[in-house]
C-alpha cells in the first residue's frame, strides 16, 4: 500500500477535554490549517447562526454549551482528516461515548493551569476501553501555568499512561517564547512565522536567550532534565494506547497547532479493523460496511431532515449504491450521502473506510445499525447505558397518548432519550443520563410534534436489562414483577428498581438472572 491510498490517508479522530480547556478554539485552528475555513471564529459564528434559527437549540444558546455532535472533514498535506466533534456537556455523555466508538485516535486537550480535570478523565477511560491512541495537547501556555513536570506526572499517575514530551515550552505565561522540538532539536518561536529553527541541542545558548535574563539558568536546567530524563517517544506503545506524545501550545495564538496536526498525520493510525459480532472487518476489505453512531434531526431547519451519521468501516461507498440494513434485512439506496465541512455539506460521490457520511432518511435508520453490501454482520460497540434518571411522561390530552408513544419511539431511535414501556400498561417512562436531555426532549416534542409534555418522578430510580440462559427462569422472573418490568425500544426486558438497595436485593435473590447496565445495540 502506498502512503496515498485512500485508507492510509484517512485520520478519523475526536478531541476530548474538559469544558473550557480550548476544544472549540483548537477545532477552529485545525480547520484553518486544513483550509476548511477562511477565518478562525467561523465555527462559533456558524454555530451561532444555526442556534438562532432552531428552536430546540435555544437550550444550547441559553446555557452556552455545545449539544450537537457533528463531523468536520478537511485535508492537510497528504491526509484526509475527519474530526468528530463531541458535546462538551456531561449531560450528553452518551452521545460522546458513541462518537468515540467511531474514531481511530483522539486528541486530549488539557488546560495548562488546571491539569487533568474530571471530564477529561472520564472520556479518557472510554478511549482506553478501545485502546484508542491519544495525542496530548497542553494548552494555554500563553497564560500562567502549572509546572510542566507536574502536569506530565499527573497524566502519568491519574491516567496510568506513559508520557513522552515531543516539545518543551520555553517560558510560560508572559514570558512564553516558543517551544523546543525535542526530536528535531529545533526551536519554534512564538513570534513571526513560527518556523522551526534548528539549534545545536538543548544546551544551545540561543534557546535560553529567548527568555528574560533571570529565567535563563533555571530554564536550561529544566530543559536538560526534560530531554534526558523523560521517556522518548515509542510509536508502537502509542498505537497500543500505552503512551501519549505531548505537545505544548496555545490554541488561541495558533501555536503548537501545526505540531499537533503533523503528529496526527505522521503517527495517528489510519482506519482500523472493526469488530463485528462474528468477525473482525478490515478497513481494506473490498465490500462496503459501516455503522450508524449518531442520528441528528433538524440539523439545518432549511433542510428539515434527519441525518444518520455512518462511519464507513471497509470498502468503498459509492453514491447510488444499494446497501442492506442488517437489522431489518431491507435494502436502502444511498442516493444522497453527504460529507460535512466546517461551513457546508456536500454530496459524497464516494467515501472510504474512516469517513463519516451523513445519510438523510425518514426514520429508516437507527443508532447502532450496520449497513453492508449483503453480509449479515453486526458491528459491536455502540452501547446503551442504563439511565441515571427515570421519569414518567405526562400529557394532558389522553387522545394524544398514541402520538406520544410514536414520538418517543423516534426520539429513542435518535438516541435523545431511552424509552421504557411498562408491562402493566401504565404511562411510558423515559430514562436519561443527564437532566438536560429531558429539556431537549420536552422542547423537541413541543416544537416538532406539537406535544406539550411534563415529567413526573416515578417510584423507579434505576433500571437494568435482564436476561437468563434459562428461558423458564426468565419467564418466572418477568411474572414475579408485573409492575416493575418494562420493555425498551427493541422489546428487550428491563427491570425497574426503586433504589440501588432494592436492585441489589433482587440480584441476590435471583442468581440465574443477569442484570446489566450496558446494552450493546443488536
Ligand atoms: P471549550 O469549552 O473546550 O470548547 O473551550 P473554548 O475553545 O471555548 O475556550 C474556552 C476559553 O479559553 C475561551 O475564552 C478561549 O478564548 C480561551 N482559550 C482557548 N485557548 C486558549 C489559549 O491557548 N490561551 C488563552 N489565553 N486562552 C485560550
Amino acid at each position: 500500500m502506498t502512503a496515498t491510498d485512500p485508507v492510509s490517508r484517512r485520520r478519523t479522530f475526536a478531541i476530548i477535554s474538559h469544558p473550557d480547556a480550548g476544544k472549540t478554539t483548537l477545532t477552529e485552528k485545525l480547520l484553518l490549517f486544513g483550509g476548511a475555513i477562511q477565518l478562525a471564529g467561523e465555527v462559533r459564528a456558524k454555530a451561532n447562526r444555526r442556534q438562532t434559527r432552531s428552536d430546540w437549540m435555544g437550550i444550547e444558546r441559553e446555557r452556552g454549551i455545545s449539544v450537537v455532535t457533528s463531523v468536520m472533514t478537511f485535508e492537510y498535506g497528504d491526509c484526509v482528516f475527519n474530526l468528530l466533534d463531541t458535546p462538551g456537556h456531561e449531560d450528553f455523555s452518551e452521545d460522546t461515548y458513541r462518537t468515540l466508538t467511531a474514531v481511530d485516535s483522539a486528541v486530549m486537550v488539557i488546560d495548562a493551569a488546571k491539569g487533568i480535570e474530571d471530564r477529561t478523565r472520564k472520556l479518557f477511560e472510554v478511549c482506553r476501553l478501545r485502546d484508542i491512541p491519544i495525542v496530548t495537547f497542553i494548552n494555554k501556555l500563553d497564560r500562567e501555568t502549572r509546572d510542566p513536570f507536574d502536569l506530565l506526572d499527573e497524566i502519568e499517575k491519574t491516567l496510568a499512561l506513559d508520557v513522552a514530551p515531543m516539545t518543551w515550552p520555553i517560558g510560560r505565561g508572559r514570558s512564553f517564547a516558543g517551544t523546543y522540538d525535542i526530536r528535531a532539536s529545533a526551536v519554534r518561536p512564538v513570534e513571526g512565522e513560527q518556523v522551526l529553527r534548528p539549534v545545536n541541542g538543548p544546551d544551545d545558548p540561543s534557546i535560553a536567550e529567548l527568555l528574560p535574563e533571570h529565567e535563563r539558568a533555571a530554564f536550561s536546567e529544566e530543559l536538560a532534565l526534560a530531554v534526558d530524563g523523560l521517556k522518548p517517544f515509542d510509536k508502537s506503545s502509542f498505537l497500543e494506547g500505552h503512551l501519549t506524545p505531548v505537545y505544548f501550545g496555545s490554541a488561541l495564538r495558533t501555536f503548537g497547532v501545526k505540531d499537533l496536526i503533523d503528529a496526527l498525520a505522521e503517527f495517528a493510525p489510519p482506519p482500523r479493523g472493526q469488530e463485528s459480532a462474528t468477525r473482525l472487518v478490515e478497513a481494506r476489505e473490498p465490500k462496503m460496511t459501516g455503522f450508524v453512531f449518531k442520528i441528528q434531526a433538524n440539523m439545518d431547519p432549511n433542510h428539515r431532515d434527519r441525518i444518520a451519521f455512518m462511519r464507513v468501516c471497509s470498502g468503498r461507498l459509492v453514491r447510488g449504491m444499494k446497501a442492506k440494513i442488517v437489522r431489518t434485512g431491507k435494502p436502502m439506496a444511498l442516493n444522497a450521502p453527504q460529507f460535512f465541512f466546517a461551513q457546508e455539506r456536500a454530496i459524497a460521490d464516494e467515501a472510504y473506510a474512516g469517513d463519516v457520511v451523513g445519510i438523510p432518511n425518514h426514520g429508516t435508520l437507527r443508532i447502532g445499525d450496520t449497513l453492508t453490501e449483503g453480509e449479515d454482520i453486526v458491528f459491536r460497540g455502540v452501547p446503551s447505558f442504563a439511565p441515571e434518571i427515570m421519569r414518567r411522561v405526562k400529557i394532558g390530552d389522553a387522545m394524544k397518548a398514541r402520538k406520544l408513544l410514536d414520538a418517543l419511539q423516534q426520539m429513542a431511535e435518535e438516541g435523545v432519550v431511552q424509552t421504557f414501556v411498562p408491562n402493566d400498561g401504565s404511562g411510558a417512562m423515559v430514562g436519561v443520563v443527564g437532566a438536560l436531555q429531558l429539556d431537549v426532549l420536552k422542547e423537541r416534542l413541543q416544537a416538532e410534534y406539537g406535544l406539550p409534555v411534563s415529567f413526573e418522578p416515578s417510584r423507579f430510580e434505576l433500571c437494568r436489562w435482564v436476561s437468563a440462559t434459562d428461558r423458564q427462569e426468565m419467564d418466572k422472573f418477568i411474572r414475579a414483577f408485573p409492575s416493575s418490568m418494562a420493555t425498551d425500544l427493541d422489546g428487550a426486558p428491563v427491570f425497574m428498581a426503586a433504589s440501588a438497595w432494592a436492585l441489589n436485593y433482587e440480584q441476590e435473590k435471583w442468581p440465574q438472572i443477569t442484570f446489566s447496565d450496558i446494552k450493546d445495540y443488536q
